[in-house]
């Protein structure tokens, strides 16, 4: 069997490196030159979009996936005729849109922080009024890693924002005060069984994920947030892993967004699960039977952003996974994995691994 796979970044690369465990090869579509999924599949170098790479893709593959979020729609609907798309366009048509988004996790009663669609700038007032302050404003398409988002502390500080990010669709959101954040991965396999991994406690830091913990000892939010995700896979007939990201107050959940792919938030199922979330994506696309979701142990994620400093290459903790990316700023480089006996534990060595983050070499 031969995958397709939209995008070679480390999500593609994690991907491959699973499918090549079970046997099944991988080829990538990507732009840049030399990225990470080619060290294991070969890649056409085309935009994303060539409609030539990316039906000469279909051909010699079994099935298509995609590894990250902002592949047009159309691009899949063009190529679903020659092989089967997974996870489903419908899926990332709703993900690709804060308000569809929205629409979606209230049509299947997800709770949800309050918003307001914006298409003028009366409409910021109009937000303002109705969420109250503080509020974010985000671009309804293309928003990542917290960009594409202003903080309004104060009505007074409405123009400010609509110089920054009007003219685009954009919606507004009530600020939540969350205790934390989680984030629940599922997996669905096409026959509809599904597989729900144990809760992820994530810290973000300027809206990039630093850290993250599983599993969170709350049996209650976790059954939740299963429950949400059941939700989500059945709606959308879906195949493959997605991941909801949730704010915590108290005994609520409230989801903020889903990914219709592998997360960052589920890095740490390599070692930290009995089957990754890489590899029941895998199993889930290519029709295997899924593998176990259950931890091994408590793990603790941290990500490797702009630089992997030398005191991190000569931890003696951990499993250093680095994606073979030239530095730059903001960029997710590389990530370390740990899995402790107790909660305890981990978090000592997930300390351990922040030192030396910001340690310089
Ligand atoms: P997003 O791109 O929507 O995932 O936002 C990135 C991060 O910004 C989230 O993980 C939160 O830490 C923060 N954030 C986003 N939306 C809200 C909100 N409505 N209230 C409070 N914090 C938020």
């Amino acid at each position: 069997m031969r995958i397709g796979i939209i995008g070679a970044g480390q999500l593609g690369q994690m991907l491959g490196f699973a499918a090549n465990e079970l046997g099944i090869e991988c080829q990538f579509i990507d732009p840049s030159q030399d990225p990470p999924a080619a060290r294991c599949g070969k890649v056409i170098q085309s935009a994303f979009d060539d409609p030539v790479a990316l039906v000469a893709l279909a051909d010699t593959c079994d099935v298509i996936t995609y590894e990250f979020e902002n592949v047009p729609v159309a691009v899949l609907h063009s190529i679903e005729g020659i092989a089967p798309v997974y996870p489903p366009a419908d899926a990332l048509r709703h993900s690709q849109d804060r308000l569809d988004e929205k629409r979606l996790f209230a049509a299947l009663d997800i709770p949800l922080p309050n918003y307001y669609a914006i298409e003028s700038r009366d409409d910021m007032d109009n937000a303002a009024s109705s969420l109250g302050t503080p509020m974010i404003i985000k671009t309804r398409r293309f928003g990542y890693d917290g960009k594409g988002q202003f903080i309004i502390k104060k009505a007074t500080n409405l123009d400010a924002a609509w110089e920054e990010l009007g003219g685009q669709p954009l919606i507004a959101e009530q600020f939540v005060t969350f205790d934390y954040e989680v984030s629940c991965i599922g997996v669905r396999g096409i026959g509809g069984e599904i597989a729900i991994y144990p809760l992820s406690r994530n810290v973000h830091v300027d809206g990039i994920l630093r850290t993250s913990r599983s599993p969170v000892n709350n049996p209650k939010l976790a059954d939740k947030a299963s429950e949400y995700v059941h939700q989500l896979l059945d709606h959308l007939n879906y195949v493959g892993v997605l991941a909801l990201e949730l704010f915590v107050t108290g005994d609520t959940l409230l989801a903020n967004e889903f990914a219709p792919r592998v997360h960052n938030s589920g890095h740490w199922s390599i070692e930290g699960t009995e089957t990754s979330q890489f590899e029941n994506h895998i199993r889930a696309i290519a029709g295997l039977p899924l593998g176990s979701t259950a931890s091994t142990g408590c793990a603790g994620m941290v990500n490797l952003i702009e630089q992997i400093t030398g005191a991190t290459r000569k931890l003696e903790v951990g499993q250093l996974h680095d994606y073979g990316k030239a530095p730059r700023p903001g960029r997710k480089l590389g990530h370390v994995t740990v899995v402790a006996d107790t909660p305890e534990q981990r978090d000592v060595l997930v300390n351990i691994i922040n030192k030396s983050v910001i340690k310089a070499s």
